[in-house]
């Protein structure tokens, strides 16, 4: 990092917010500490922007956009091609910062990392195609077409989970269609923000273009919202958040996108390969130790496949290794806080007390929690509905594809959602049938692109992000005509 973005105070670094292309302290100098879920220790701290730099970095904002706003699709282009290598060549440094901060396992950050340069590639190869059209016409002599404008300021709110991959995704193709940035990056993981400051600014992106203030989320969120200059708010994180937020948006009647938390189910039919059932499975829940969106925290089984399929699933997730995120063997590293525990503790206890069996886990020690394991799990329980954000996956007997479809329905969400079968004409009908943004046959429901129209329905969000799905609502489309010749008027 820039030695400019950090004091060194009682041998920890503090950094500070990224305004208007240079490293500035808050007026308020108060400051937070950023967490090693790890062990809990302080990794480092970070200056809280107050009402002052929230303003200021909008206004910078604001002022970058007049040239941005107009710069070549060859300029912006160079500028996320140029990003994408320099965080190849820092490779080591942000996996380091996203196992301390995020507890990320060293092979989860590392794959978050090549997602993100994917995705800068993937965003500047799509500058020159963000494109209007013409239109037929009615007025003899006119010619009609739609042109598609930047919108300006866009502010985006990230969590904590994968921290630089989700703060990256809004930002490049923001950036790429001609917006300018405020980012105010998740409290628990601060620091992400300011190294994603640093690598822009190392490469070149001009000053005000990208800014970041981190902060006391419902202070930074209302200015934000509140503020004209914002001219879309995007956000990431939870229902519980995201419903607040639409409230704010509304009232200030902002444009906002909202990707919001998922109980994506998997459904098994019958017919499965059963080892590669359970190997998909068990990724696309104990990644990054279940706290992902799309995770498969429901899986869905026809009852011939129940018995076999938990015999070889438990057996699989009591060999995943649990341990420091900084062991390149660990699958399963700390969760975020010891409150996730708790919430799961509490979730796990009212669902055996309802009568579910936990068939392996149900413990941790810290916040290391073990790959945990439910039957029995029925509709009148928490972990039924709810998200655990946690290695925590619920087995469900079925009785054939059509019950299957119901239990996976039956929720909240529509995130992703995955059928596992060789009945092609049942996967098919499945996937239409399904109440998913997402769906994906012989796979888990853990999977994304850059260029693809990530999302979810229902009270998993809406707005589309990456690639080409994002223009909708990145850039506002202006309809232009030009009169060839003289219109002719009635009076
Ligand atoms: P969270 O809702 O607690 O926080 C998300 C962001 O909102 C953070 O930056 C937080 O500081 C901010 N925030 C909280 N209150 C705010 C307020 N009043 N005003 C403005 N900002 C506010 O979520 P989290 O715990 O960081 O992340 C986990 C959740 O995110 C899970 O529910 C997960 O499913 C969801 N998620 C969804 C996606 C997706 O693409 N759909 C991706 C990752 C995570």
């Amino acid at each position: 990092m820039n030695p400019a973005s950090y004091d060194v105070v009682d041998g920890v670094r503090t950094y500070k917010l990224f305004i208007g292309g240079a490293w500035t302290s808050s007026s308020r100098n108060i400051v937070a500490d950023s967490l090693n879920p790890a062990d809990g220790a302080v990794f480092a701290r970070i200056q809280q922007a107050g009402a002052d730099e929230v303003l200021e970095a909008i206004g910078a904002a604001h002022a970058a956009f007049g040239k941005w706003g107009s710069s070549l699709a060859s300029e912006r282009e160079m500028i996320l091609l140029k990003t994408a290598d320099v965080i190849e060549r820092r490779t080591d440094e942000i996996r380091d910062m996203l196992i301390d901060e995020c507890g990320s396992v060293f092979n989860k950050a590392l794959w978050e990392i090549s997602y993100v340069t994917d995705c800068l590639r993937s965003a500047a190869g799509d500058v020159r195609h963000v494109m209007g059209e013409t239109m037929p016409v009615t007025q003899p002599g006119q010619i009609s077409m739609s042109v598609r404008r930047p919108l300006g300021v866009v502010a985006g709110i990230a969590p904590f989970n994968s921290p630089f991959l989700l703060s990256m995704k809004k930002i490049a193709f923001a950036l790429a269609a001609g917006n300018t940035f405020v980012l105010k990056p998740s409290e628990e993981t601060p620091i992400s923000g300011a190294l994603i400051a640093d690598i822009f600014d190392e490469a070149g992106l001009p000053a005000g273009v990208l800014n970041v203030v981190p902060g006391v989320p419902a202070e930074v969120g209302d200015l934000i919202m509140a503020d004209p200059r914002v001219r879309l708010v995007t956000f990431t994180g939870s229902t519980r958040t995201g419903r607040k937020l639409a409230v704010e948006a509304a009232r200030h009647l902002k444009k906002f996108t909202l990707e919001m938390g998922g109980k994506s189910p998997l459904i098994v039919l019958k017919d499965a390969d059963l080892d590669y059932a359970v190997d998909a499975a068990a990724f696309g829940v104990f990644l990054h130790q279940g706290q992902v969106c799309m995770a498969n925290s429901k899986i869905i089984l026809e009852a011939p496949i129940f018995d076999a399929f938990c015999e070889r699933f438990v057996a699989k997730a009591k060999t995943i290794p649990v341990g420091h995120p900084r062991e390149a063997t660990s699958v399963i590293g700390p969760l975020i806080r010891d409150s996730q525990c708790a919430f799961i503790d509490a979730q796990l206890a009212e669902a055996t007390d309802k009568g579910a069996t936990i068939v392996t886990g149900g413990k941790h020690e810290g916040r290391y929690f073990q790959p945990t394991v439910l039957t029995g799990v029925t509709r009148d329980m928490r972990i039924y509905h709810e998200e655990s954000f946690g290695p925590v996956v619920s087995l469900i007997r079925v009785e054939d594809a059509e019950e299957a479809l119901e239990v996976a329905n039956d929720t909240e969400y529509g995130l992703s959602a995955a059928v596992i079968t060789n009945d092609l004409q049942k996967a098919m009908d499945l996937s239409l049938r399904l109440e998913s943004g997402m769906v994906h046959v012989n796979d888990c429901t853990i999977t994304d692109e850059p260029h693809v129209p990530f999302g979810g329905v229902k009270n998993s969000g809406f707005g589309r992000e990456g690639g080409r799905s994002s223009w909708e609502e990145l850039t506002e489309q202006k309809w232009i005509t030009i009169q060839l010749g003289k219109r002719e008027f009635p009076f």
